[in-house]
């Protein structure tokens, strides 16, 4: 059955009353996202943490002060882009003036209008809780949004993309399944250049070499000072719930500022001796973790261990990799954009994606990790398979491995941290009896 909704756009998943009962939904939802936010918060202050997070914590309400600064931000002509996954370009939306904001949710009540709407359709919480905030309009922030972008890297996103199309306007990226290749490579370089052509007939502006120029820097100085964080991490001065936080109000904030208070940050943890040097060291990895979504990492760190490093698309990946020009031309600079968010990823929508157990295994040596926690978000297929095979080179190296399957609400919570402690646990005898 269609319709029409809000702005005259043509239903075709949703109706008028679906609609109506998700918006119903609104103040509900950002209550219960005010107190996952402020109880994770008052967790995390418990600890000893440096100063600077101070900053980040401020920046953690999603609908608190970044929500009121976008809102005046847009009403005096600004720009904004919603994004749905690591692989939206960031610096083609800043090149065109644009604020990207990603909108991949972590709050458990807005998965309810998604389950209103889909039934059983076993897809992940992380996706349901995406199609939940946009159904029941309860961020201000994705209602400010010119265009949302949606790469489509596994079914779920794909879907979500259409779906979403009854409520906003949106633009999808198709990733190539194989990223090695030079067809793969082709096909994301004409995505790219489909985005780039997207966003100038939107804001009927050509896209100067300048523009683009100026954007990569901009990022370029971001990534380093993520690279620096992440070196400094190593020693031990910080904990990993609080890592992640500082990458995730990237995925929202103004990256000039989020730039200068990542050094910040960096300079206080230059002399910082580590928070918990008797933990067992876990590396984090699998389905992506999106605030307030705390559940495994507070139950890690809550359980005698500290997430040392993650492999994670919201953690670790979101800054690392540089985008590296090898010519200034507009062509060498949107070679230099696509190949920076399709080589180095090992998201498992890609086959094969055998760097991604490399990587594990070489971030954990790096960083000493002890063990390895790979979080599954129920229904993400991709990651539960990718698990299966990360345990197997993981065990070749003697390094043990937990797979935690989880849902975005709080009834596998206790489940969840009897398996976490036991794991622990297990760490903590490995080491005693190696001396
Ligand atoms: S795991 Fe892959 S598809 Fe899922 S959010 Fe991360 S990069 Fe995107
Ligand atoms: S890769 Fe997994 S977690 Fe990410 S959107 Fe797809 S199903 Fe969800």
């Amino acid at each position: 059955m269609t319709g029409s909704g809000k702005g005259g756009r043509v239903l075709r998943y949703m109706n008028a009353e679906m609609l109506e009962s998700a918006r119903a939904a609104r103040g509900r939802i950002q209550e219960a996202a005010r107190e996952q936010v402020q109880g994770h918060l008052a967790a995390m202050r418990a600890n000893d943490r440096p100063r600077a997070m101070a900053y980040f914590d401020g920046m953690a309400d999603p609908f608190g002060k970044r929500a009121e600064e976008l809102g005046r931000f847009r009403a005096s002509g600004g720009r904004v882009v919603g994004t749905l996954c690591y692989f939206a370009p960031a610096e083609i939306f800043a090149a065109f003036g644009a604020v990207p904001v990603r909108f991949c949710s972590g709050l458990y009540e807005a998965v309810h209008p998604a389950n209103d709407l889909l039934g059983d359709a076993g897809l992940c919480p992380l996706v349901k809780s995406t199609l939940g905030l946009k159904m029941s309009g309860a961020s201000p922030v994705l209602e400010l949004c010119d265009l949302v972008v949606v790469p489509t890297p596994c079914d779920a996103k794909l879907k979500l993309g259409e779906i979403l199309q009854d409520t906003v306007e949106v633009h999808l990226m198709n990733l190539p399944a194989v990223k090695g290749t030079e067809e793969g490579r082709a096909s994301w370089m004409n995505e790219i250049k489909g985005l780039v052509r997207r966003l100038e007939g939107l804001y009927g502006v050509r896209l100067m070499p300048r523009m683009l120029r100026k954007a990569i820097a901009t990022y370029q100085r971001a990534q380093a000072a993520w690279r620096r964080f992440s070196a400094l991490r190593r020693k031990g001065g910080i904990w990993g719930r609080d890592a992640l936080l500082v990458a995730q109000v990237s995925f929202h904030d103004d990256i000039a500022r989020w730039t200068e208070n990542v050094n910040r940050l960096c300079d206080e943890l230059e002399g910082r001796p580590p928070v918990a040097p008797e933990a067992a060291r876990i590396m984090l990895g699998g389905s992506p973790v999106i605030w307030p979504n705390w559940k495994v990492p507070l139950l890690i760190e809550e359980s005698g261990g500290i997430i040392i490093a993650d492999e994670l698309c919201s953690g670790s990946r979101t800054m690392y990799d540089p985008v590296v020009v090898g010519e200034w031309t507009m062509e060498g600079m949107l070679v230099a954009v696509a190949e920076r968010y399709l080589v180095p990823c090992t998201c498992p929508s890609f086959s094969p994606n055998l760097d991604r157990e490399e990587n594990m295994l070489r971030r954990m040596r790096e960083f000493g990790a002890e063990g390895a926690v790979f979080h599954v978000l129920r229904g993400c297929h991709l990651n539960s398979l990718d698990a299966t095979k990360a345990n197997v080179v993981l065990r070749r190296e003697r390094l043990p491995m937990l797979k935690v399957e989880s849902e975005y609400d709080e009834g596998d919570l206790e489940q969840v941290r009897t398996r976490i402690e036991a794991f622990i646990e297990m760490i903590r005898a490995r080491r005693e009896q190696s001396g």
